[in-house]
């Protein structure tokens, strides 16, 4: 059985759009610092409920945990602890059984968990070199199936034959 870590905001919940939408609506300055400030008082139950889920990912991560190929683990950066509270609370109404592990933002995803031999789908590539680089494998998910360098799904439940 394979580590398999799953991205949340632009791979299980299109919140990444949404959240940077209410940014844009609120003229906010496209540093990272501004954005940092802005993501950390957004209310996130307003983005989520804005937000809708990606390609089925409930049922596709139900589908990939019964395959018995993997254990599945839900890595998500957050800014706040409502975020991560948010988060979890809309997770748990469709999945009982996934390990959630909420990741502080400034720190790498690679540094949270156990890389070697894993598989993470992200749709952020900068979380995918950092993974790679720390003997990880890499997997992108993006819907226009741009794999900017690394293999790339646009349904969750593609990785069941991949790997
Ligand atoms: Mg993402």
């Amino acid at each position: 059985m394979k580590d398999l870590y799953i991205d949340f905001d632009g791979v299980i919940y299109n919140s990444i759009d949404i959240s940077y939408k209410m940014a844009e609506d609120e003229n906010i300055s496209k540093d990272y610092e501004s954005y940092y400030q802005f993501f950390k008082n957004l209310d996130w139950c307003e983005v989520l409920e804005k937000s809708t889920e990606i390609n089925d990912a409930f049922d596709c991560i139900k589908r990939i945990m019964a395959s018995g190929k993997f254990k599945v683990f839900i890595l998500t950066h957050v800014i706040s602890l409502k975020e991560a509270e948010v988060k979890i609370d809309l997770i748990r109404e469709h999945l009982t059984d996934v390990t959630i592990i909420p990741v502080p933002k400034r720190v790498s995803k690679n540094k949270m968990v156990k890389v070697n031999g894993a598989i993470l789908v992200d749709d952020y590539t900068e979380n995918l070199r950092e993974w790679s680089l720390d003997g990880g494998i890499s997997v992108r998910f993006d819907l226009d199936m741009d794999g900017k360098g690394f293999p790339v799904i646009d349904r969750l439940d593609e990785v069941i034959e991949m790997f």
